[in-house]
């Protein structure tokens, strides 16, 4: 009997002690949410490929809404019919990012590796030269890609590509080197000429996806791509455009971003390091990173630690 009494008591001090690294275990385990730049939970992707000369019109309509763009330019093709000059793409693209988009625009995949060196490294030295900065992202001509050309461009300093492979979530793509998207732009609406009841449908799955993320209080990302050419000269294509732009400009929780600035953030927020106890956080960046713990939003600022 008084060995029973000792174990139960034995037992409830052990349960006591459980109870006491429970609470402390729960504490670490909340997890640590990266959050975009100011806090916000929302970031916002818009990438057109191939340089045309309708993305004069394109970045017009964005500049009025103040939507940021990523365009993925083939340097080989400007200055020919239809495309923009090398001479106004510096100008025209002020606030934008110009990307890698091969210099050709081939199927990558039909290359020899060394061709595709050659494609990805010339595009990249013709961009740099006009734009003055460093490129370093890049969508894949057709959205073509395989683990010989994944293979080629590493190391040609593509820190991100592309695909066409929309994903319809607002999921962070874990491979920045097969980056899938989120939408084509009207969900391929007009895609096929002359089809007014799949248009129809289309544009109802693009815009329950925009209005979806417009409603979300997860951490999301919107990566929508297209192509200027696509509305062409298409009053009709160009007004549902602005629709568009309309439904997402000006919101308190999207994050505006060129593409590389966002892996440039999820880059610096993934080498943060935290303390075991997750009360101390140093930030070895130049980015002001935000993220949220146990329902608090911190900011831990470039080159500096944080107690919280
Ligand atoms: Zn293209």
């Amino acid at each position: 009997m008084k060995r029973l009494f000792l174990s139960i008591l034995l037992m409830q001090f052990n349960s006591i002690v459980f109870t006491q690294n429970i609470v402390d275990s729960d504490v670490t385990s909340i997890p640590i949410e990266m959050l975009f730049p100011e806090g916000k939970n929302k970031a916002l992707i818009l990438s057109y490929d191939d340089g045309n000369i309708q993305d004069r019109q394109l970045v017009a309509l964005m500049n009025k809404y103040k939507l940021i763009g990523t365009f993925h330019l083939n340097s080989n093709k400007l200055g020919k019919t239809n495309y923009l000059t090398k001479e106004e793409i510096k100008e025209l693209f002020i606030g934008h990012e110009v990307s890698v988009h091969s210099a050709n625009h081939p199927n990558l995949t039909t290359l020899s590796k060394l061709d595709v060196v050659y494609e990805i490294a010339e595009d990249r030295k013709e961009l740099e030269r006009l734009m003055g900065y460093n490129i370093r992202g890049m969508a894949y001509p057709f959205g073509n890609n395989n683990d010989v050309v994944i293979d080629a461009i590493t190391g040609l300093g593509i820190e991100y590509a592309r695909t066409v492979d929309d994903t319809y979530n607002y999921k962070i793509p874990l491979i920045f080197l097969k980056w899938h998207p989120t939408i084509h732009q009207f969900a391929k609406a007009f895609w096929e000429p002359n089809n007014p009841e799949n248009d129809k449908k289309e544009l109802a799955t693009f815009y329950k996806i925009i209005n979806d993320f417009n409603a979300t209080k997860e951490l999301a990302i919107l990566d929508v791509w297209g192509h200027s050419w696509e509305m062409g000269s298409d009053k009709m294509k160009w007004e549902e455009t602005e629709k568009f732009f309309q439904l997402i400009t000006n919101n308190s929780s999207i994050h505006y971003t060129k593409q590389i600035d966002l892996v440039d953030y999820i880059n610096a927020f993934n080498n943060l390091k935290f303390s075991v106890e997750k009360n101390l956080v140093l930030n070895l960046s130049s980015i002001s990173l935000f993220f949220k713990y146990n329902g608090k939003t911190y900011n831990v600022l470039p080159g500096k630690s944080l107690d919280f």
